[in-house]
């Protein structure tokens, strides 16, 4: 990677592989080559294939951008080959050996930023190893935070002052300290390792403290959106921050097919589901997802599908099935039977084009899990949500979407679970489901106003992104402080010489 020329900024970018890390990161980096930069994406092959259109795409425009392809393990932690990214793993097995091959990856990370020679490397919570890496080299690590400013303030206080510990039970309410507006949540809703110190609370303390460490934060978020939780993080965890999102709309602007949305490409020409929504009326379907990882147990599938059915409402549905869903099977493939005889609902197996989907004018609202991607991409679309938080940080964004930004509607949802230990307890039933989908897309005043409010902040994600938005600045900003860096690194370094 040494230089073009001597000004030319070289950073590299590493995804972690799960599709709502990795694909906000790979739009950052197509950004930052759009601006001039020279970029590397360092990943495997099979996550490469994944993204690798759109960096062809962008480099035959002449922009310097290439990713640089590492070895996945398979062998060695018994995995079949291409199963690189934990989107692929359908049990808790499958799952542990996939992370044990991506941390097996550092390596050979390590010695392509000893060989390239970057000038800054751009990576995520998951890497907090990559500080020191920084440190060696003498540059700048900038921490990718692959989710709400909001989140990140809240996990902060929450994790400072521990608030849960001073109640009874887990269900019972607390107001998250340290924020500007009075948002409640229960402890049950906090990840397991926040709950209740164990091996894994350190495990992920070392991540987020990687961030107070690092050069600053790049949030792929907006002024607009939450600056004030912006402003609050960069005081609380002493950082420099740079909201540069929404990134997929950004970095797609002008492409009809949406770079690759973190899959193979499998889509023919007219598909089915595009004729589907083409037959339908403006802002009629509710569109179903639960994320990149998440697999329901069948029990929810049942709630869902009736809670759904009995709405009266059109709906669009991903569905991602478990191992071992076999006796589900006879359920779903009657029920899509009868979805299309009637033509109320759409069922997609296991990956969607989201991006196309969620700005096809016949969709008018989400139901989420409240992963920050899908969050933005309807944002960005100007939808309303129905948030159902399953894991992690997803809880917090909920929060944002109901009490702060007022285009969410709760189904309801009380405990914070990886989809590989819910269990029946945790189901949410029909009743609740259709509530939610008959106020979200009814025609009630609640309804208008929630739609409206959504509606706004789509335009305001869409201003921010052009020339002199919020966004864009933002972006300029950051590349002029690194390219300044670089040639004041260089200056000293050449005094050292002389
Ligand atoms: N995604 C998609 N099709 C699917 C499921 C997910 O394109 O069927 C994309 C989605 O558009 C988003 C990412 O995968 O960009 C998921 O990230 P998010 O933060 O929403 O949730 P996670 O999967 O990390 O829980």
């Amino acid at each position: 990677m040494e230089s073009e020329s001597p000004h030319q900024l070289n950073v590299i970018f590493v995804p972690y592989p799960t599709p709502g890390h990795m694909i906000p990161m790979v739009d950052t980096a197509r950004l930052f080559a759009k601006h001039g930069v020279s970029v590397t994406i360092i990943t495997t092959h099979a996550n490469a294939l994944t993204f690798q259109e759109a960096i062809d795409s962008d480099f035959s425009y002449g922009y310097p951008i290439r990713t640089q392809v590492i070895q996945f393990p398979a062998a060695q932690v018994g995995l079949p080959e291409g199963v690189e990214n934990l989107k692929d793993g359908t049990s808790l097995e499958m799952l542990g050996k996939i992370s044990s091959g991506i941390i097996m990856l550092q390596d050979q990370i390590e010695l392509l930023f000893h060989d390239l020679k970057p000038d800054c490397i751009v990576t995520d919570m998951t890497s907090p190893w990559t500080v020191e890496s920084a440190e060696k080299l003498g540059i700048p690590r900038l921490y990718f935070y692959s989710s709400s400013c909001f989140s990140n303030c809240a996990s902060y206080f929450i994790r400072k002052y521990r608030p849960h510990e001073k109640l009874d039970s887990g269900t019972q309410k607390f107001t998250i300290p340290g924020l500007p507006e009075s948002i409640e949540m229960s402890p049950l809703q906090l990840a397991e390792w926040i709950r209740a110190k164990s091996a894994y609370s350190s495990y992920f303390e070392a991540m987020f403290e990687s961030e107070s460490r690092s050069y600053g934060t790049i949030y792929n978020s907006f002024h607009e959106l939450e600056n004030d939780y912006e402003k609050l993080s960069n005081s609380a965890i002493g950082t420099k921050s740079w909201s540069i999102g929404p990134v997929a709309a950004w970095a797609n602007r002008n492409d009809e097919r949406k770079a690759n949305g973190g899959t193979i490409r499998d889509l023919e020409k007219e598909p089915e589901w595009l004729n589907w929504l083409d037959s339908k009326k403006n802002e009629s379907v509710l569109y179903v997802s639960f994320g990149s990882l998440t697999r329901l147990p069948q029990a929810q599938i049942v709630e869902i599908a009736h809670g759904l059915e009995n709405s009266g409402h059109d709906f669009m549905w991903v569905i991602r099935k478990k191992d071992e869903d076999g006796d589900g099977e006879s359920f779903l493939l009657e029920f899509e039977q009868r979805m299309k005889e009637s033509k109320m609902g759409y069922i997609i197996w296991n990956w969607a084009p989201q991006l196309l989907i969620l700005d096809h004018p016949a969709i008018g609202g989400v139901v989420t899990h409240c992963g920050w991607n899908s969050v933005l991409e309807s944002l960005n679309a100007g939808l309303p949500m129905i948030t159902w938080p399953m894991f992690a940080e997803q809880f917090y964004n909920e929060r944002l979407l109901a009490d702060v930004l007022k285009i969410g509607v709760p189904v309801g949802v009380k405990e914070n679970k990886f989809w590989t230990s819910m269990g029946e307890e945790e189901i949410v039933r029909r009743e609740e489901i259709l509530k939610a989908v008959v106020l979200l897309m009814g025609s009630g005043q609640e309804s208008k106003e929630i739609r409206r409010r959504a509606r706004e902040l789509g335009d305001a994600a869409k201003r921010t992104i052009e020339e002199g938005g919020h966004s864009y600045n933002n972006l300029i900003q950051l590349i002029d402080e690194l390219k300044s860096l670089k040639i004041s690194s260089a200056l000293a370094k050449s005094k050292l010489d002389d």
